[in-house]
């Protein structure tokens, strides 16, 4: 079974293709600025620009002609909306065209169920993205949301600091950078709410002190990792001792951060669980898990039948998803 699949929440436009939970292919490509955050109307019009070449570019890959593809999935939401609209147009306009069932799924779950590729199982999930932050774990019949941010995405946090230190979007990668050249702690706020977190306040204080004058930027960016990174693991480690899993999986693009990779093995060596994080390019937003979550809803037939029926869902939550395929 070939299943083709379509990314497009944010700032990336992605199409992966999976032939029985193997990746044939996946392509992407992702708006980026030199300077400032991201543009939805921008973003979408990377994603009308891009969408033709990264799709033609997939099938090259895979090896696969558009007469093998067994159905389309595409990402509902949750994400920007002008953004999913691209995605939601294109990959309907292909399955009128190759006449195929088109399953939507949500992007958060496609990130979790990626993590089968690692050999995680049935694990807890620490979904570090752009726009959303959660620890997510299968309990009776829905993917449960133990903790999540109160405000800002991690991503969207790091990404705003950095806008505010003038290095550009996306801000991650460059704070890693700046973050290895210091080991000097200022003390930041620590803003731990029961099992969830907030951003806001430590992002209103980083800003105070980079326009102070007075601080590193590297010092506020390594300062900026240990704290919010312990807030994140402190919130995991949580969550695995209450739904007593023992396996924690790594996903969304904050999940490419070396120095949150390490302090989440850390403790899970401490409490004796297995830690899985896929690999970069399955981490960041992608189709390929996009058509990986496809094939095992199609497998069940779980899918709206009446294309005309589908349509983008912005803010669709993780735990209001029937989760009928476990
Ligand atoms: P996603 O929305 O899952 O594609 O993730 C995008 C977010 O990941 C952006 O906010 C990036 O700044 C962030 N990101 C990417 N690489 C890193 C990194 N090495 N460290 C921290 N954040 C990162
Ligand atoms: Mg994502």
């Amino acid at each position: 079974m070939v299943i083709l699949g379509i990314e497009s929440t944010a700032h990336t436009f992605g199409v992966g293709v999976v032939r029985d939970g193997k990746i044939l292919a996946n392509v992407k490509s992702s708006y980026v600025t030199e300077k400032g955050g991201i543009i939805p109307i921008e973003a979408a019009k990377h994603h009308r620009e891009s969408k033709k070449k990264v799709y033609s570019q997939a099938l090259k890959v895979s090896g696969i002609n558009e007469g093998e593809i067994d159905a389309i999935s595409v990402s509902q939401g949750p994400g920007l909306a002008p953004c999913l609209l691209e995605g939601m147009k294109f990959a309907k306009e292909l399955a009128k065209r190759l006449r195929k069932p088109l399953v939507p799924v949500n992007h958060c779950i496609a990130h979790l169920e990626i993590g089968r590729i690692t050999g995680a199982k049935g694990p807890v999930m620490l979904y570090a993205s752009g726009a959303n932050t959660q620890i997510i774990a299968y309990a009776s019949g829905k993917f449960r949301i133990f903790g999540e941010t109160l405000d800002l995405g991690v991503g969207n946090f790091i990404d705003n600091f950095a806008r505010y230190a003038g290095i550009g979007f996306p801000g991650g990668p460059k704070v890693e950078k700046l973050a290895k050249k210091s080991h000097d702690y200022t003390e930041l706020p620590y803003t731990v709410k029961g099992m969830d977190i907030a951003l806001s306040g430590i992002l209103t204080n980083l800003k105070q002190k980079t326009e102070s004058g007075k601080y590193k930027i590297q010092d506020l960016a390594y300062s900026m990792q240990e704290t919010v990174f312990a807030m994140l693991v402190e919130t995991a480690e949580r969550a695995l001792a209450h739904t007593g899993k023992k396996e924690l999986l790594l996903g969304g693009g904050v999940a490419c951060n070396s120095r949150l990779q390490e302090m989440c093995k850390i403790m899970c060596k401490e409490r004796g669980a297995k830690f899985f994080c896929p690999d970069k390019s399955l981490l960041v937003d992608n189709g390929a898990m996009i058509a990986f979550l496809g094939e095992i809803m199609f497998k069940k037939k779980i899918y709206e039948k009446n294309v005309n029926k589908i349509d983008i869902k912005p803010r669709q939550r993780t735990d209001e998803v029937d989760v009928n395929w476990k």
